[in-house]
């Protein structure tokens, strides 16, 4: 992994970049996910806040998740490309969308959650 890890939106009017390996990457294949990215899962690679600095400006979305716990999507108001969510529950941790990133080869998912959530056509990580 080559740090800081940039990347940011299809139109670039938000930009990010990240200091230190993210603590967790993961696939979620929640319903609110699915919804979420258009696809069978999001993609997300959990950071700590004081290493990641955004800069543009980000629209929130606020959802309670299955958990009972609040969750706030944020996306480019110009382009709509989802960039990171805020959990209400950690609020030390950002969770920053993985196919943002300016290389996405850098990211390396360990994790499925919620796999039996997943369409059959989607992949999910076995375990
Ligand atoms: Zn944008
Ligand atoms: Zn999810």
């Amino acid at each position: 992994m080559t740090l800081p890890l940039t990347g940011g939106c299809l139109c670039g009017a938000v930009r990010y970049s990240i200091s230190a390996p993210p603590r967790f990457q993961f696939h979620c294949h929640c319903r609110d996910c699915q919804r979420h990215s258009g696809t069978g899962h999001t993609s997300r690679m959990a950071v700590t806040l004081e290493t990641l600095t955004v800069t543009g400006e980000l629209r929130w979305f606020r959802v309670t998740g299955d958990n009972g716990s609040g969750l706030l999507r944020g996306f480019c108001p110009t382009c709509g490309s989802a960039v990171v969510n805020e959990p209400e529950r950690l609020p030390d941790l950002r969770m920053i969308s993985a196919g943002t990133l300016d290389d996405p080869s850098q990211f390396s998912p360990v994790k499925s959650l919620y796999p039996e959530r997943a369409p059959p056509w989607d992949v999910v990580i076995p375990g």
